[in-house]
């Protein structure tokens, strides 16, 4: 049976909480919203919250991160790594297309060499879900496989039952967390039959669709397609918006500031729609605008699905949303042309 906490009471879970993760909550910095750690006190994010403009992959993989310090020292070098405080860490109202990126990227940060700075942060985290009453315009997730209450890769679910929160243990770490929380108390029948009536009118707001049968073979037999790519690609101005801001994109850049004898290596994401990304000496294979748009179509739903059998787009909307020329991407995987 499901437990339940009533709204009022969200700020004494969390501060409960606190004492055991660092919690982090949905978060307002400027123009931006992220999850950030929690004050200790302010829980009006439940009146504004519908997702966050910045994904949590930063919880996983930072914007900018110091991945260690160097000295050189006689012609060798001295190596200083980070030291981790081991603090466990619980984000807490993660949408449920937001886990589920958080579940893709996993395989890649596990996938032969294993990385230990993503890798350390997510074996140290909780997902606490919410599940979406109010998804975007933009949101096509019931096209993917997922739905607004999907609650497949987070560790407790909450739904959002009017007057108060059902909670429910998902993973074995979920539901000893809620064994050992107080305050709760348990679900009746009826508080499930909302549960099941929110889900269900939820599910009916996702209205954009798309279609993705076949659509790896669809995108490999317009590969070559120049003049299809070049209209897709027409209106996109290389800004790296949709990929900084995708919750499932993981390119990053490495590089060293060196300062006399001292330097640092640092880790920041990077953009596959930076015409740069790909310069080498000799050449570079993506110098044209829809080199790079193709790229980032495919590399989501034709090559991530080959790798790892998944579609690497969870349908957030973000990338629609928050592109300053209103490239979709929806709109483009409903244009591939259909296999000769
Ligand atoms: S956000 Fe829009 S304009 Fe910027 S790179 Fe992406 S598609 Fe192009
Ligand atoms: S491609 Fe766009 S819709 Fe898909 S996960 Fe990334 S930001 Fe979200």
């Amino acid at each position: 049976m499901a437990e339940k906490i009533s709204k009022k009471d969200i700020g004494k879970l969390l501060s409960q909480w606190n004492q055991e993760f660092a919690v982090f909550v949905p978060s307002k910095e400027g123009d931006a919203t992220k999850m950030a750690r929690w004050d200790g006190e302010d829980t009006s994010f439940l009146d504004w919250y519908r997702n966050t403009v910045i994904p949590p992959k930063a919880s996983f993989l930072p914007s900018l991160e110091e991945m260690f310090r160097f000295q050189k020292d006689k012609g060798s070098y001295q190596l200083e790594l980070p030291v981790s405080d081991g603090q466990k860490q619980l984000i807490f109202a993660i949408r449920p297309c937001d886990a589920n990126a958080v579940a893709i990227l996993d395989m890649t940060f596990k996938d032969g060499y294993e990385d230990p700075y993503y890798l350390s942060r997510r074996k140290n985290t909780l997902l606490v879900g919410l599940g979406c009453t109010n998804p975007g315009e933009s949101c096509f997730c019931t096209s993917l496989g997922s739905d607004p209450f999907d609650s497949t890769n987070v560790d407790i679910m909450l739904s959002d039952i009017g007057d108060e929160f059902l909670i429910e243990g998902v993973t074995k770490a979920g539901k000893e967390l809620i064994a050992r929380t107080g305050g709760l108390e348990e679900a009746t029948e009826a508080d499930d039959a909302k549960a099941k009536e929110v889900k269900e009118a939820s599910y009916r707001k996702v209205t954009r669709k798309i279609d993705t049968k076949d659509i790896g073979e669809k995108l490999s037999a317009c590969f070559e397609n120049e003049d299809y790519w070049e209209k897709v690609a027409a209106k996109c101005i290389s800004c790296g918006i949709c990929t900084l801001l995708c919750p499932t994109c993981y390119c990053f850049d490495i590089n060293d500031e060196l300062v006399k004898q001292e330097g640092t290596r640092i880790r920041s994401w990077d953009s596959c729609a930076f015409p740069i990304y790909t310069k080498m000496p000799m050449e570079n294979p993506r110098e044209k605008k829809w080199h790079r748009v193709r790229q980032k179509v495919c590399h989501k739903y034709e090559f991530y699905p080959m790798n790892f059998d998944v579609i690497a787009c969870t349908g957030c909307g973000r990338c629609i949303r928050l592109c300053p020329v209103n490239w979709d991407i929806a709109q483009t995987i409903d244009s591939v042309p259909a296999k000769a």
